[in-house]
């Protein structure tokens, strides 16, 4: 042990004794927050996660507790005093790119994560930088992160903050200093694997996942020592080659549901890149597993199969990573529908008894409530509409699909399509009046299967599907809403209609009410019961991230990250522009009488004139190869059809020198530093031409939008900005 850890250790002890001579004399309800204020910030232990309902002022893990409600007793700020919510400070974190994270607050200090892996320590008062600690991701990973170069969050645990990187490894700091104490590289320095998820830490042991599976991996959870960093245990979620000895015997029986080609030398996929929630009385860990690699099981698993344990909820024991039961909510994942979304542990009173649940919504559509002993399904039902299975069969667990829907060599409608009904934003479960509050997506396409032509290409997307299809949906069946959701009834009891389908996590309080940013720029605070918009601030940008609250010296905060990103901003750039302002990436807080000013225009660029069209561009044999080069290398990051979502670069308005670039950019890397590395590997001059000349004419076409930064007026008049004068 050394001495810091034990002067962390003598501190934690005086606390202790602190706490119980604050019991002894005064009342419970001024103890706590003495006891804390003598504690050092990052001290945190199982203990106090267990029992964080009786510290409300901090926010000790990544949905507050082990359940991952996202559910605060605090309550100052409420249905009746949120009126006067403002903004107590901003931080700018100097980044451009989407933040996705919850930040931990103990005792007056903020620990959180921006994009690129930089962790940030702030004065949760002030808004004041402590430390600063950037990983110095190498910018050309950034083409393996499928959703952006987002992180959703730290860890902090003894003393140390713990975060994942993007090229995958697993740091841990001193929460003082920020001083790197130990590195593990989590994937042998393998890309296409990534990390964006936050890790949760259990008995003394961090647990991480990965990402990567369009690009083709194979997924794995480990458990790592947070004292020493050393592997305790690994989990792979899909079976490697069976001819070789499984690593656990769960693969041995996942491998029977597998069949018809070599996956594992596509990965097969089933990466756990997000969600996880922990009981400590049934000592379980529950995790949720990805889709599958390729997409389109006909490509990794051509004689059918359930292909597990993709788009899975795993039950493992933390103490030695072997699996307790599984459910898997879309066996022979075809779709993309991962069930890596937010899981929820809860006690509801169901048909007169109370049971344990874990409560999820993945990406697939239908609502899930299990037993989360036993893994019994005790409901499915749909919160989105689904095309792809009428419903779940409640003796079986199994969905009952519909036919023609796994493309059989056509192309047919999907819905939900790859983003989800529901993606990783969190949600939130109000124990008071027992709803959970959904960041819904509802938005149908269509999807062509790509069978015949697949050639599985390591680095680059390997989906079997043809993306160019899903640019097909207009931008306006792009919905998103914020599904206020009765688990027990299987219901819907209220809703709320967003202007665009890419919008924030969610937070829920005893003051009954509800928060959730938008990706028009908004912070917004709904009545928790009703619905009703009690309250909302500008923040600059699309917020995608869930607000967080505390509260120091009597006075209640809530803090949200906003930074316009993530999946949906870079390929679905048709629809997202929702943004519509480019502010950097912000944190906000709030608190009652806050008067901080914010301006929110303050990063709107200037945007060149499209290039005129060109003898490549007027081609229409050119353009069509280049359609199909950048529907295959291009359009996840700078969007479907190469229309831009306000993240990256909108290539059709790029200056008239950048195209005289696109050699050396596309093929040199010369813009690597920037996060766009070369592709030589997968494309060749005469696919660089072919997408040159795409992109020009998509440039000179009037059926797309063609203002990056255009704002309907509500939002002008909300920011106290003319509306822009109407084009005749
Ligand atoms: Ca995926």
């Amino acid at each position: 042990m050394g001495d810091s850890s034990r002067l962390a250790l003598g501190a934690a002890l005086v606390a202790a004794i602190i706490i119980g001579l604050i019991y002894i004399s005064g009342g419970p309800e001024q103890s706590a927050e003495v006891a804390q204020a003598t504690m050092e910030p990052g001290q945190i232990d199982g203990a106090r996660i267990i029992n964080a309902d009786s510290e409300p002022e901090n926010w000790l893990a990544h949905g507050r507790t082990y359940s991952e409600q996202r559910y605060s007793p605090l309550d100052q700020i409420n249905e009746d005093t949120v009126a006067d919510l403002g903004l107590a400070w901003a931080f700018e974190t100097g980044t451009d790119r989407g933040l996705e994270a919850s930040p931990i607050v103990d005792n007056g200090v903020m620990y959180l994560t921006g994009s690129w892996s930089i962790v940030y320590a702030l004065d949760a008062l002030t808004g004041e930088l402590l430390w600063e600690y950037d990983p110095e991701v190498p910018r050309g990973w950034g083409r393996y992160a499928c959703c952006d170069v987002v992180n959703r969050g730290v860890a902090v645990w003894n003393g140390k903050v713990y975060f994942g990187t993007i090229h995958g490894h697993l740091i841990a700091l001193d929460a003082k200093t920020g001083e790197k104490i130990w590195d593990v590289d989590t994937v042998d320095s393998k890309p296409p694997y990534t990390i964006t998820g936050a890790p949760r830490i259990v008995k003394d042991k961090v647990i991480i996942g990965n990402g990567g599976a369009e690009f083709g991996v194979r997924g794995f959870v480990t458990a790592y020592d947070t004292e020493t960093g050393e592997q305790v245990w690994r989990f792979y979620t899909v079976p490697g080659n069976p001819d070789e000895p499984f690593e656990h015997p769960e693969l041995a029986e996942a491998a029977k549901t597998w069949g018809g080609a070599k996956w594992w030398e596509m990965g097969g996929g089933g990466t756990a890149w997000d969600s996880m929630a922990y009981d400590p009385d049934l000592n379980t860990i529950y995790i949720g597993v990805g889709n599958g690699s390729p997409w389109n099981r006909d490509i990794r698993s051509p004689d059918g199969g359930d292909n597990l344990y993709l788009s899975s909820i795993l039950a493992i024991d933390p103490d030695t990573g072997k699996m307790k039961w599984y459910y898997q909510t879309t066996p022979g994942e075809s779709w993309d529908y991962t069930a890596t979304q937010h899981i929820i542990l809860a006690e509801l009173d169901w048909k007169g008894k109370k049971r344990k649940v874990l409560m999820q919504a993945p990406k697939n559509g239908f609502f899930y409530v299990i037993d989360r002993e036993t893994g019994e399904l005790l409901s499915a039902e749909k919160y989105v509409p689904v095309v792809w299975a009428s419903h779940v069969d409640m003796e079986t667990g199994r969905p009952v699909e519909n036919p023609n829907n796994r493309y059989s060599g056509r192309w047919s409608v999907v819905s939900p399509i790859p983003i989800g009904g529901h993606n990783w934003h969190p949600m939130a479960y109000n124990k008071d009046n027992g709803l959970v509050y959904i960041p819904a997506m509802e938005i149908t396409s269509a999807a062509e299967p790509d069978v015949n032509n697949f050639k599985f290409r390591p680095g680059s997307w390997n989906l079997g599907q043809d993306m160019r299809t899903q640019t097909d949906a207009p931008p306006e069946f792009f919905a998103g809403k914020l599904i206020a959701w009765d688990p027990v009834a299987g219901k819907e009891r209220w809703h709320i209609q967003h202007w665009g389908g890419w919008n924030g996590g969610v937070l829920t309080t005893a003051g009954n009410l509800v928060f959730q940013g938008t990706g028009d720029g908004f912070v917004k605070a709904h009545n928790a019961t009703t619905g009703k918009t009690l309250w909302q601030a500008p923040a600059g940008t699309g917020v995608i991230a869930p607000p967080v609250t505390w509260s120091k010296n009597g006075e209640q905060y809530i803090t949200v990250l906003a930074g316009w990103g993530g999946a949906y901003a870079l390929a679905y750039g048709r629809a997202a522009k929702a943004a519509g302002v480019s502010r950097g990436g912000t944190v906000l807080t709030f608190k009652l009488g806050g008067d901080a000013e914010l301006d929110p225009m303050r990063y709107v660029m200037d945007v060149p004139e499209p290039v005129g069209p060109t003898e490549d561009s007027q081609n229409a044999e050119l353009v069509k190869m280049g359609s199909e080069a950048f529907a295959d290398n291009c359009a996840v990051c700078h969007g479907i059809g190469a229309v831009g979502g306000g993240v990256i670069q909108d290539l059709r308005y790029s200056a008239p020198e950048v195209f005289d670039m696109y050699e050396d950019i596309v093929l040199n890397g010369v813009m690597e530093e920037r996060g766009m590395a070369s592709f030589s590997d997968v494309v060749d001059a005469d696919d660089v031409r072919a997408i040159r000349a795409y992109i020009i004419s998509r440039a000179q076409e009037g059926d797309v939008p063609t203002d990056p930064l255009y704002m309907p007026d509500y939002i002008l008049e909300e920011l106290g900005l003319a509306p822009a004068a109407d084009a005749e």
